[in-house]
């Protein structure tokens, strides 16, 4: 056996963290230490006959970067391996991701039932894109096993849902919704964004499909934008068909990037995990804070199932000031180190007013069912020392009460 075989042997027992650094790495023949990056649009043959059959797929091999590339490749591998899934295929941003899966599995006719809080564009790609080709949704309560029981027809056939939830924090019960999916032949598919593999498996509680934006956690510090689906082989084969002929896969620059973001995935996790749980513990102590959404709170009512299917709580938390959003702005303009900016999961801590920003679109009773309020202020929390945030916001808060 060569040394490399021994290697992908002996990662086939590996854990997460030697996962995240070893797994899918194949050296050139320059034997490089760290993963090379491919940037290269085509690939020569070695003569015409040999052109010939891997165009035809008789011999594997690299044809166009639209089919393969080779760090495009290794990303793919080690996301694959770190969260559990045969197979993990890169798309060009976490909403040709969703995109993909919906061109792949659906057609005319066909019902999708989606959780109501999902993010902003993936609504506004299946109420006005996907309607039009005859594709219809339902929207339902995220938390509510029996609303998605009732939401489905003979025609559903794809559940899609985001857990914990964006600004909320509510929790989507995994398991329970891959059971009922089963029962009626339905896919399920979880945007896994928030949490990422280093703290929810959402394939090992039965989903048939994990969708990622690459652009949040992944990446980590917010350079590159791109995105993934990760499943079994014979569906993720599927969603591979429609990228090569659609075109929106990943380019090997941004690959490069996410392989090495993959690298401190868990550790950057556990890090945004720690300080988003110390800063909601301090705010729910503020005089001026009327209630914090976090699903890390014991106060939290789906704390349980958080801390069921998550090791950690991940880094975005919500709160709402006493007032209206003349406070809410306040506190968010007296802040001086905080990014105001709607991103989220980077090593910079964001700070956004939802109802104006990310939630503006929603019409007043949308937003109050959704319990966005004009008070209500997002945190995605990052790697500072969490007593500087405090003290930013601290600066807003001490005026208000
Ligand atoms: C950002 C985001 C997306 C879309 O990803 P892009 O990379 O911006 O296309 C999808 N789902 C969630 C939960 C997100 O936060």
């Amino acid at each position: 056996m060569s040394r490399e075989d021994e290697q992908r042997q002996a990662l086939k027992t590996a854990g997460l963290d030697t996962l995240a650094v070893r797994a899918g790495q194949v050296r050139s023949a320059e034997g490089e230490h760290a993963e090379a990056m491919f940037l290269t649009s085509s690939y020569v043959f070695d003569s015409a006959a040999d052109a010939a059959a891997r165009f035809k797929g008789d011999v594997p091999g690299n044809v166009y970067s639209r089919y393969t590339n080779p760090t495009v490749r290794m990303f793919e591998e080690r996301l694959a391996a770190m969260e559990g899934g045969e197979q993990a295929v890169a798309t060009s941003s976490g909403m040709a991701a969703i995109l993909s899966i919906c061109m792949a599995f659906l057609k005319a006719g066909d019902h999708i039932v989606c959780s109501r809080s999902v993010f902003g564009s993936t609504t506004v790609l299946l109420n006005k894109y996907l309607a039009r080709f005859g594709v219809t949704t339902t929207y339902v309560d995220l938390k509510d096993l029996a609303g998605w029981k009732a939401a489905i027809t003979p025609a559903t056939k794809l559940f899609f849902m985001e857990t914990p939830s964006n600004p909320m924090s509510e929790i989507g019960d995994i398991a329970g919704l891959a059971t009922l999916a089963k029962q009626h032949n339905i896919l399920l598919a979880v945007d896994n964004c928030f949490c990422t593999c280093a703290l929810q498996k959402p394939l090992a509680l039965g989903a048939d499909l994990v969708i990622y934006s690459a652009t949040k956690y992944i990446d980590g510090q917010g350079r590159c934008l791109g995105g993934a689906v990760v499943g079994n082989k014979a569906l993720t084969e599927e969603v591979v068909g429609f990228l090569r002929s659609a075109g929106p896969t990943m380019s090997p620059f941004n690959a490069w990037v996410f392989l090495k973001g993959l690298e401190t995935l868990r550790l950057r996790m556990e890090a945004h995990s720690a300080n988003a749980m110390r800063l909601a513990e301090w705010l729910q102590q503020q005089p001026a804070v009327e209630r914090v959404h976090y699903a890390g709170l014991p106060s939290h009512p789906q704390h349980a199932l958080a801390k069921q299917q998550q090791s950690a709580f991940g880094g975005v938390l919500a709160f709402e000031v006493k007032g209206g959003r003349e406070q809410a702005w306040h506190v968010i303009d007296s802040t001086r180190l905080m990014s105001l900016t709607a991103n989220l999961g980077d090593a910079k801590t964001t700070i956004v007013h939802p109802a104006t920003t990310t939630h503006g679109r929603l019409s007043d009773e949308e937003r109050a069912a959704a319990g966005i309020g004009q008070n209500l202020i997002r945190i995605a929390v990052g790697l500072e020392s969490v007593e500087d945030l405090e003290a930013d916001l601290q600066r807003g808060l001490g005026a208000l009460s």
